[in-house]
């Protein structure tokens, strides 16, 4: 294993251990990830195709192979060229740190690396025994697309065709479109590997209920902002309560206040009750509060 590749597992472990540790958008940090990977392939490499590299590229024998195994890992942070650098990146930013905010950093940089892994197995059954390459983190945010779409199914988004915005739709009809363009891939090579993208989102979909429910969050229950619960207060006991947590300056009373309001309030994107634990508010399907 040569020092560019050394280089890249390193910096894909800084990036999740920091992002893990301080609980900053790893959206963000897989972001930094990917383009560090690609500018050092770019400097290192000699091809005449200078930044698809075998090296980093997940192929199915690797799983049997002792000394190509990192590929697994590497593969989710390589690209194939700077279209598809760029088209993954603004994926983390634009659907990637939406979600994130919702389910808080450590979930989803769980569910970003289970749906990756999904999305490269699929590749690998489909195709067991060939010589054939993936690489990007296609698969990851495919799950991370299907992830959002099983939380936040109504939820709107913008998207873009050929830099022409669609007006919004719902998540789930955007996952709906988004599998369809994968089924009218399958016949014929196009050098997009469909196989990761319906295996990672596949992944999302089936995972994040039980992901979001790993305790996962830092102990947050007195520093509970706010501007979050201003979201929550829908009635008018839940407003009274909201104007005794603002004016109150004792802190323990103040908790206390938080703790009976947060008992009362209900989750604004689903309804259910809020679980108040040591851990983050969380509603019982999930949502971060
Ligand atoms: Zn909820």
């Amino acid at each position: 294993m040569d020092l560019a590749i050394i280089a890249i597992i390193l910096a894909i472990a800084a990036t999740a251990a920091y992002s893990a540790w301080k609980q900053l958008l790893y959206s963000v940090f897989a972001s930094i990830a990917c383009v560090f990977a690609f500018i050092v392939m770019a400097l290192v490499i000699e091809s005449e195709d200078p930044y698809f590299d075998y090296e980093l590229a997940f192929a199915p024998m690797d799983l049997y192979t002792a000394d190509r195994v990192y590929t697994v890992l590497t593969s989710m942070f390589a690209h194939g060229g700077l279209f598809h650098l760029l088209f993954n990146v603004l994926g983390l930013i634009f659907i990637g740190m939406l979600f994130e905010q919702r389910i808080g950093t450590r979930p989803f940089m769980l569910l970003y690396f289970l749906c990756g892994l999904a999305g490269t197995l699929a590749f690998a059954i489909v195709h067991w025994g060939e010589v054939a390459y993936v690489l990007g983190a296609s698969g990851a945010i495919s799950g991370i697309l299907g992830g959002f779409a099983r939380m936040f199914p109504n939820e709107r988004m913008s998207m873009f065709v050929m830099f022409f915005p669609l007006p919004p739709l719902p998540i789930w009809v955007i996952v709906v479109i988004f599998v369809f363009l994968q089924i009218l891939l399958i016949p014929g090579y196009s050098g997009i590997a469909w196989e990761a993208h319906l295996g990672g989102l596949a992944a999302g979909i089936l995972l994040t209920p039980v992901v979001v429910k790993v305790p996962l969050h830092k102990r947050v229950k007195r520093m509970v902002s706010l501007s979050a619960l201003r979201k929550l207060a829908t009635t008018q006991e839940l407003k009274t309560i909201l104007r005794r947590i603002e004016d109150e300056e004792v802190p323990d009373v103040r908790s206390a206040w938080i703790e009976h309001y947060l008992i009362r309030a209900r989750c604004p994107y689903c309804g259910s009750r809020l679980k108040v634990t040591s851990e983050a508010v969380v509603c019982e399907k999930g949502h971060l509060i």
